[in-house]
């Protein structure tokens, strides 16, 4: 990837700068946000990071989360800060209803936007792109894009764990959407100082009695397993979240324990939130997620981990999930 020198000559002055992510943020998503700022600060730039929706309680520890801005909870302010800006930047999302209401605030203020995502087809809406569906994580893209800019050595303890966040996250502790960039990168920031398992524990270990017993109640009752279609579900109804008091971010990673089911091909989780229904699908091999999400539920994502949203109930979306897998049972049932 060539960094055009106008490109490095906007970094090296101070801006008015916004970092926007993702609705219901995750650690890739925050994990890049807080890593861009930190090493944004470097250059005196004013930085503000700004998402859609609230993220998980786990990522309060990182640096810098403290400031973050919520665009459902603080609007206004969001609103006075994004009209004095002259740059977005848009991490881990390559398209503007990926941050709702935001997307259409800013979309026509005045500004140069850069773009940085490993999400398939993105969008044109950003002056500089750098968009790289096989990166594992936006974290992995920040990383190559300070190095790129000239800037390795800005690249310090704070930056690097939170780069580290992103990695983890999402490959599932380097578990899958790895490639040899990641492994090199993780070394890197361990040498510079970054604590890994220091990381990894306050994202793993750092879960509330009620998750574990939600977890334990979604494989116990609410897993179905059709191994005709190599394929395991599990569904959440607006009861079970009135039940098991569940907020945002507690159903984070309950997708991929269908996985680990030898067999399995093709994991779903549909979920009954407050105002939607959700959809998260999980996959093993070339089987492509991404595509049913975009073609039959209007959403998107990665080959292997994808996601929508449905404005059916959720009973007729889980039938209409069900009904699909007769169409994908040659492609389920294939060998990779
Ligand atoms: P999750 O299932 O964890 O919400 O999302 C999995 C992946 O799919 C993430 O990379 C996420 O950004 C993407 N994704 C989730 N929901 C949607 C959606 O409604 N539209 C699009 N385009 N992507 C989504
Ligand atoms: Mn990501």
């Amino acid at each position: 990837m060539e960094f055009p020198a106008a490109l490095k000559q906007l970094i090296h002055q101070p801006q008015n700068v916004a970092i926007l992510s993702h609705r219901n943020p995750d650690g890739d998503a925050i994990g890049s946000s807080l890593a861009m700022r930190h090493y944004l600060d470097q250059y005196g730039h004013t930085v503000h990071v700004l998402f859609p929706s609230e993220f998980p309680e786990e990522f309060e520890a990182l640096p810098g989360a403290d400031d973050i801005l919520v665009w459902d909870i603080h609007t206004e302010e969001c609103k006075h800060v994004l009209r004095n800006k002259n740059l977005f930047i848009y991490l881990d999302f390559n398209a503007l209803n990926r941050i709702d209401k935001m997307g259409d605030f800013v979309k026509d203020l005045p500004g140069k936007r850069i773009m940085l995502d490993h999400h398939l087809y993105p969008d044109q809406i950003a002056d500089f792109t750098y968009s790289e569906p096989e990166a594992s994580s936006t974290c992995e893209l920040v990383y190559r894009f300070i190095d790129g800019i000239g800037d390795n050595q800005k690249i310090n303890p704070t930056v690097g764990k939170c780069i580290f966040t992103g990695l983890v996250t999402d490959t599932g502790s380097f578990r899958h959407a790895t490639n040899a960039n990641v492994y090199r990168i993780a070394a890197d920031l361990v040498d510079r100082g970054v604590d890994d398992t220091g990381v990894q524990d306050m994202i793993f270990n750092s879960q509330k009695e009620k998750n574990l017993r939600l977890l334990g109640h979604c494989l116990a009752n609410r897993m179905e397993y059709m191994p005709e279609y190599r394929t395991a579900l599990i569904w959440l109804s607006k009861k079970d979240y009135e039940i098991y008091n569940i907020q945002r971010g507690d159903t984070e990673g309950i997708v991929n324990y269908m996985l680990s089911i030898k067999d399995v091909r093709l994991a779903a989780f549909i979920h009954n939130q407050p105002t939607v229904v959700k959809l998260s699908l999980r996959s093993k091999g070339n089987f492509d997620v991404q595509e049913i999400c975009k073609r039959h539920f209007n959403g998107g994502g990665h080959k292997n981990a994808a996601g929508a949203y449905s404005h059916d109930s959720l009973k007729a979306t889980i039938q209409k999930f069900k009904d699909l897998l007769p169409l994908y049972k040659e492609a389920l049932l294939k060998k990779n």
